[in-house]
């Protein structure tokens, strides 16, 4: 049975190459984000600046899935909180590789459902709590409820209750798929279990899931 930490690193690795995505951590974040955000002042994207803000303020806590201006991918910036823990790191990876899914198809929608519209805010973000709550049920077998799953989303990212309440039924509706043995609908989630039933078989807990479950 492989460890937490060593399926994080592989899947990191493999969400990283499949989404185009560059991957930084407490040590080297504020000089990846600086170049960036001088690329960024020459097309103008003011909203990089608020993620700056965020970034520095809650950075121990916050990861976040930066666009890169005028470029291709996306730069994920890990938390230390995100990393420290293997089962968290595989979460969180699969979360931000879910908003890096969206950035790598539509660029500027993305842009516009991350910092314009708390609707779509909710919706982008439902969605990536939703896939790594997947990831965390293949790993462990237990079901988190969908208040703990959106939990996060009470804080900081500036949504009301009726947002909330909305990423909270779209989290629902893919735990009752996993409640069915089915994988949510989320290309995200399909790419995380064939990753493992290719790679970590056995770490696995759902038997539904399972290699020889299928
Ligand atoms: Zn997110």
């Amino acid at each position: 049975m492989s460890d937490f930490k060593t399926i994080a690193l592989a899947l990191d690795a493999h969400l990283s190459e499949k989404y185009s995505t560059v991957t930084v951590t407490d040590d080297t974040w504020w000089v990846v984000v600086g170049n960036l955000m001088v690329k960024a002042v020459s097309v103008a994207i003011p909203w990089i600046r608020t993620i700056i803000d965020t970034l520095d303020e809650e950075h121990s806590t916050r990861s976040v899935t930066l666009p890169v201006p005028g470029g291709e991918g996306a730069l994920i910036v890990y938390s230390s909180a995100a990393v420290s823990d293997g089962l968290q790191h595989c979460v969180t990876a699969t979360h931000e590789h879910e908003h890096a899914r969206v950035l790598k198809t539509q660029p500027d929608l993305e842009v516009l459902v991350d910092y314009a519209c708390a609707e779509l805010r909710s919706a982008s973000e439902g969605r990536a709590y939703s896939c790594g709550a997947f990831t965390r049920y293949l790993l462990t077998g237990e079901f988190q409820t969908a208040d703990e799953i959106v939990n996060p989303l009470n804080h900081g990212y500036m949504l009301d209750r009726g947002d909330v309440a909305f990423a909270r039924s779209m989290v629902m509706s893919d735990l009752a798929s996993m409640r069915h043995g089915a994988m949510p609908p989320h290309e995200v989630c399909q790419v995380v279990l064939a990753f493992l039933k290719a790679n970590f078989p056995d770490a696995i807990r759902p038997i539904a899931f399972q290699v020889h479950g299928s």
